[in-house]
């Protein structure tokens, strides 16, 4: 993803594993922090947002 205080693409600053349970239905994601790298950016370090992948979506056996 791209800062939206500066549009420069940003670097993943940390991932962590989330899981939702709906019933027996189990959604995990794989949630990456993005921050800007840009060092003239406001938002320079600073987390700008994040992006979820769905790792696994399912019943687990
Ligand atoms: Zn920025």
């Amino acid at each position: 993803m791209n800062c939206p205080k500066c549009g420069v693409e940003c670097i993943i600053s940390a991932a962590h594993n989330e899981a939702e349970q709906h019933g027996d239905q189990v959604t995990v994601y794989t949630v990456q922090d993005f921050q800007c790298r840009n060092p003239s950016c406001d938002g320079y370090g600073k987390k700008q947002g994040e992006i979820r992948h769905v790792i696994f979506n399912g019943i687990p056996k």
